[in-house]
């Protein structure tokens, strides 16, 4: 397929090169243009305005968040100004749920159509072609979305024709990863100052009653006590945990663990922790307990 790609980040420089390996004609555009040099070598085209990638059946934004993609998709020169009717915009920035349903109708009343697709995974699984892609929005438009999706992903999951569901469910998804992070770096914290092997520890815990991706990477992590270089910068786990906040608080659903959440990473970036992986709130218990 004709797609445009904006955003060529730690995850969109992965994901629009394996659509390149796919076979799919991929005009690229980075507000760094630098950034698209590999890409090119790889039979991108590159595009020196966000316009030149919107002559495709779709584009594709993998932006950092809400206001990366506001300046991208609404501004007078943005995507909805571009796209051509019937195009369609894929989404798959972790973006709150309220520029979600502005998108939506911003793409609505200029004819053309909109497809969130957040993604579970990081830069290795974006890599890899093996994300875990939550799709929403109208059926035939995910159908057609497919091809696309289906060269960046290992599973595509449909959640029905609202786009802003898909964003609520990868919020809500992150909300649970931190939280695991949280508790993985409590626990570590306490069988760490009783002298126990941090890593023997989490190996127990992954290969008998956790043997959950998510334990087995951050647990790795904060049993290394290495949050450099970040794969998931800290300031973007903490733009989701806000957004995770924003929506319970527009549904009325209180989260207590969330709003703890939300101190955790204000602390590491109170503490110059712009460059750490958002892993770092878990090495935070073991600062803590430290005696001096
Ligand atoms: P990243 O490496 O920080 O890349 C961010 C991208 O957004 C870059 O292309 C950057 O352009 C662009 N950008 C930022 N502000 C902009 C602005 N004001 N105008 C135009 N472009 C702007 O982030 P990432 O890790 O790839 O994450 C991208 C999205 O995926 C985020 O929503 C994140 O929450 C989500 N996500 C990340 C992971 C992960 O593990 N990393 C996993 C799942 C989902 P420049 O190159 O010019 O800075």
């Amino acid at each position: 397929m004709k797609t445009g790609f904006i955003g060529l980040g730690r995850m969109g420089s992965a994901m629009a090169a394996n659509l390149l390996k796919a076979g799919h004609d991929v005009t690229v555009f980075n507000r760094s243009p630098e950034k698209s040099r590999s890409l090119l070598e790889l039979g991108a085209h590159q595009a020196t305005s966000i316009a030149e990638a919107c002559d495709g059946e779709t584009v594709i934004t993998m932006l950092a968040d809400d206001a990366a993609l506001t300046h991208v998709a609404l501004t007078n020169e943005g995507i909805v100004g571009k796209l051509s009717k019937g195009a369609i915009h894929i989404s798959m920035s972790t973006i709150s749920v309220a520029l979600s349903k502005e998108l939506a109708q911003a793409h609505a009343r200029a004819g053309q159509r909109f497809v969130a697709a957040p993604v579970f995974g990081r830069p290795e699984a974006a890599a890899a072609a093996k994300l875990f892609i939550v799709t929403a929005g109208d059926a035939a438009a995910v159908e057609a979305c497919q091809p696309l999706l289906g060269a960046m992903g290992q599973k595509v999951f449909s959640i029905g024709t609202e786009p802003a569901a898909a964003n609520l469910v990868k919020l809500s998804g992150n909300f649970l990863l931190a939280s695991a992070i949280e508790a993985l770096g409590e626990a570590i914290a306490l069988v760490g100052k009783a002298g126990i092997d941090a890593h023997a520890y989490v190996d127990l815990l992954t290969s008998t009653i956790f043997p959950a991706p998510a334990y087995k990477t951050y647990g790795g992590l904060i049993a290394d006590n290495k949050f450099q270089p970040a794969n998931f910068s800290a300031p973007l786990g903490f733009k989701d945990i806000r957004l995770t906040l924003a929506a319970a608080e527009s549904l009325r659903v209180p989260m207590p663990l969330g709003s703890l959440l939300h101190a955790r990473f204000l602390r590491v970036l109170a503490h110059g922790g712009d460059n750490l992986d958002w892993a770092a709130i878990g090495g935070l218990a073991t600062q803590d307990a430290r005696e001096h």
